[in-house]
């Protein structure tokens, strides 16, 4: 290869040296993370933008490794994809899920979304193992959305990417919902959003609409247009990172029926879910 030598080079440099350490000592830790009880899920409304109600909870994976600070998601879940214990973390994080969904969903009709890494979608089973879950929480297929990104199908050959795509299919038939996360912000999410079976797109925080930005109505088309395209495909569309009542009332406006952000909650735990469930009045 015409860069051996140089990459030959670069693999001693201390920085790169200290960089594997750090990663070889978090794959260490969270490996017995589960055991000692140090995951835990917080969950982020999703609301209609109409009404306030909470239509969704989103589940957010949270690691507070005993005597040190948290390690934040953007950080171990990498790690935990290129260890493969994403495999038995995603596994954990389906089932403590809709263990909680359980009542939210009974009493209020509220599903949960849980993330769905590329390399769980490549398991096998993975649709048993949906299914079995469900099953033995005695939940609707309804109460479960799962959230895939079209960056999972990046390294994967036509083969399993087909494979995927029938894995979500018949998980669809049988009623669970699939989003497709971060719209907008990979290479190709026109041609992904052909491909995949989805019900509901997330606009990524990036497209949400900030006033006050220069490049603001060049912002605003690119949002609009995303919108509508949901709209006319017949899906949901949920824009994330909502800060403020502004950029509220504007994807409202631009037809958006449901949002999530910090304006409404941010991520809390599960027995504060309970005390937000009947509405978020954000105006
Ligand atoms: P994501 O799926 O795009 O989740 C949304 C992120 O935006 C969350 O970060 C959330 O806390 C944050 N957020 C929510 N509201 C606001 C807001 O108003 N403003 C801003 N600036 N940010 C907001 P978090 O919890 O740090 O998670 C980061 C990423 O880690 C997630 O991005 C997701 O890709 C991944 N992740 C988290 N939990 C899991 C999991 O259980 N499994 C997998 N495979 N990935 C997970
Ligand atoms: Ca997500
Ligand atoms: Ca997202
Ligand atoms: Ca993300």
């Amino acid at each position: 290869a015409k860069n051996a030598g140089k990459n030959q080079v670069a693999l001693f440099t201390p920085e790169l040296r200290e960089a594997r350490l750090e990663r070889t000592r978090l794959t260490t830790d969270l490996r017995r993370a589960r055991e000692r009880g140090e995951l835990t899920l917080v969950y982020q409304p999703v609301v209609d933008l109409a009404s306030g109600d909470i239509r969704k909870v989103e589940a957010l994976l949270r690691w507070n490794p005993a005597g040190r600070r948290p390690v934040p998601p953007d950080v171990f879940i990498p790690v935990a994809e290129e260890s493969g214990l994403i495999v038995p973390i995603g596994r954990w994080v389906l089932e403590q899920a809709c263990a909680d969904v359980r009542h939210w969903h009974e009493r209020h009709g509220v599903s949960v979304t849980v993330n769905v890494s590329g390399r769980q979608l490549r398991e096998e089973d993975f649709g048993d193992v949906v299914l079995d879950v469900l099953a033995r929480y005695g939940l609707p297929a309804r109460a479960l959305v799962l959230e895939v990104t079209e960056s999972m199908l990046l390294a994967t050959t036509p083969a399993e990417t087909a494979r995927i795509v029938g894995t979500l299919t018949r998980l669809r038939e049988h009623g669970v919902r699939i989003a497709l996360d971060d719209f907008g912000t990979g290479y190709s999410s026109l041609s992904y959003l052909r491909t995949l079976p989805v019900d509901i797109l997330k606009i990524d925080k990036s497209f949400t609409p900030v006033s006050g930005n220069a490049d603001h109505d060049r912002m605003h088309a690119f949002t609009r247009a995303i919108v509508e395209l949901s709209a006319v495909l017949g899906l949901t569309t949920i824009a994330e990172g909502v800060e403020s009542p502004e950029q509220a009332a504007l994807l409202q406006q631009m037809g958006c029926p449901q949002a999530q952000g910090y304006l409404f909650s941010p991520p809390v735990g599960a027995p504060q879910i309970d005390g937000l469930l009947h509405s978020i009045p954000w105006r």
